[in-house]
């Protein structure tokens, strides 16, 4: 699913050209749920970054979902963002002045689907995260645990096969992040999705089959579990 291979990522600053990624090379199968954890200002949000096609290595070769991210140009790399990958942040980024029902139909609207199918898809994506009857709500009148939910099933609308999630459940209690790391655990149990996130929280460490630790722009482990994943 994701091919990263001798990727660096150079940032050119005034005192110098500062490596925020040096030579690193994962691969990620479909399938995996992988935990990218690391002291803050490790990486970890630019790796996940380089991933989504929201930027590019500055060497070294991208692939993902056997698309060759050096070689889109700009218009291909926004496509490939809204069709191939579904995105997860933080702090949601959900849009205050559109409704529930309209944040998770935005890119379905933009790929030019037909009306009634975006119903049927949103009212079905509602269930899939648990929020049904909130459609006309705005993002305001939700709980963060719920608005995170929103955007998850923003990311799904159009089917992705990779989700990328960077510290979803940064904002959220204990209770409210356990939920959102169950329902990507189902995603990618009972989905197959494959699921990629940036956490500093144990608990996603637990949920997740492999955890690549980042330390000043190297890998510096790569650990899989076993099948036992919920095992403690
Ligand atoms: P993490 O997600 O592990 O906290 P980041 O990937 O966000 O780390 O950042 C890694 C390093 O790169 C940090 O030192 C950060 O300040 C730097 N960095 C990230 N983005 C930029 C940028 N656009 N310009 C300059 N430096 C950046
Ligand atoms: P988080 O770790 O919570 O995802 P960051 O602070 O790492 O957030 O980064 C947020 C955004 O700001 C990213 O797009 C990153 O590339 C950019 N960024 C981070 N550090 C710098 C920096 N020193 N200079 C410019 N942009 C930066």
């Amino acid at each position: 699913m994701i091919s990263i291979q001798d990727v660096s990522k150079v940032y050119s600053l005034e005192s110098g050209d500062f490596f925020a990624l040096k030579h690193n090379n994962v691969h990620i199968k479909n399938g995996e749920f992988v935990a990218i954890m690391g002291p803050s200002g490790s990486g970890k949000s630019t790796l996940l970054q380089l991933m989504g096609g929201l930027d590019l290595p500055t060497t070294g070769e991208m692939i993902v979902d056997g698309v060759h991210l050096n070689k889109l140009n700009e218009k291909e790399r926004t496509l490939f963002r809204r069709t191939k990958v579904g995105f997860v942040f933080q702090n949601y980024q959900l849009l205050p002045m559109m409704t529930v029902a309209e944040n998770i139909a935005l890119a379905l609207s933009a790929n030019k689907t037909p009306k009634d199918e975006i119903l049927h898809r949103v009212k079905q994506l509602m269930k899939d995260v648990n929020l049904e009857g909130k459609e006309s709500q705005f993002p305001s009148q939700l709980s963060g645990g719920q608005q995170q939910r929103v955007a998850i099933a923003r990311a799904l609308a159009m089917k992705p096969q990779l989700i990328l999630a960077d510290e979803p459940t940064g904002n959220l209690d204990q209770k409210n992040g356990t939920d959102i790391l169950q329902l990507l655990s189902k995603l990618n149990k009972e989905e197959k999705i494959t699921i990629v996130i940036v956490t500093h929280d144990e608990q996603a460490a637990k949920v997740a089959d492999r955890i690549i630790l980042i330390s000043d722009g190297e890998i510096v482990q790569d650990r899989r579990k076993g099948v036992a994943r919920n095992e403690p």
